[in-house]
C-alpha cells in the first residue's frame, strides 16, 4: 500500500513534530546528565523491526478512551499501522505495518516511512541496559567503554574473560 499525496503530505508534517520533540526531550535528558550508549555496527536489512512495530505511550493516551482511539486512528489511516497486540505492562502498542513487504522484507514507501521507524534502534540507545533484536546488525557501546577497556586491562584481566566482561558491558567496538 505505497502512500500516496495525502498521506505522504500529513507524515510530513507529523515527522518535523516528531523530529522537533525528539531533539527537545533527548536536549532536556543530556542537560539532566543522562549519556546514551553509542550505536555501533551496522543494519542488514533483515526487516526483522518492520515485522511488529510497536509504540509505547503516555498513560493519558493508554486510559483515556477518546485520546486513545484517535492516535490508534492516526496511526491506522496515516501510517498504515493495524493494532495487533498490546504489551499492558510497558504500555506498548503492537502494530502490524502494512507497508511492510513479507517477501522482499522491504518497506514499500521508505521515504515517507514515520520518524519512529527512522529513529530505530537509536531509541535503544537512552536505555539503561539497551536490548536490540535478535539477529539486529547494530550494538550499543557504553560511553565510557576505551577508560572502562583500559582499566579493565590495567587490572590484567584478559584473554576469554576480557571477552565476556566486554560483551557483557556493552564495551565492543
Ligand atoms: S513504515 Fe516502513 S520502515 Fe516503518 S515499520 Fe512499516 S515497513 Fe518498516
Ligand atoms: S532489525 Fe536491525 S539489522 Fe534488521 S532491518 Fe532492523 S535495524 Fe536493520
Amino acid at each position: 500500500m505505497r502512500d500516496g499525496f495525502i498521506r505522504r503530505a500529513l507524515k510530513r508534517i507529523a515527522l518535523l513534530f516528531f523530529q522537533v520533540n525528539l531533539r527537545a526531550s533527548r536536549a532536556v535528558a543530556r542537560f539532566r546528565g543522562d549519556k546514551p550508549f553509542r550505536l555501533g555496527g551496522a543494519c542488514r536489512g533483515c526487516g526483522k523491526c518492520c515485522e511488529s512495530p510497536g509504540i509505547q505511550v503516555g498513560r493519558l493516551v493508554w486510559y483515556l478512551p477518546t485520546l486513545r482511539n484517535a492516535f490508534l486512528a492516526w496511526h491506522r489511516h496515516v501510517n498504515g499501522f493495524e493494532l495487533i497486540d498490546r504489551d499492558i505492562r510497558h504500555r506498548v502498542f503492537i502494530f502490524k505495518c502494512h507497508h511492510f513487504d513479507w517477501e522482499t522484507r522491504r518497506c514499500d514507501s521508505y521515504d515517507t516511512r514515520p520518524g519512529m521507524c527512522r529513529d530505530y534502534p537509536r531509541n535503544q540507545l537512552w536505555q539503561p541496559n539497551p536490548t536490540f533484536l535478535e539477529g539486529c546488525g547494530y550494538k550499543a557501546i557504553h560511553p565510557n567503554a576505551s577508560k572502562f577497556l583500559e582499566s579493565l586491562k590495567e587490572e590484567g584481566l584478559e584473554g576469554e574473560a576480557l571477552e565476556k566482561v566486554k560483551e557483557k558491558l556493552n564495551l565492543l567496538e
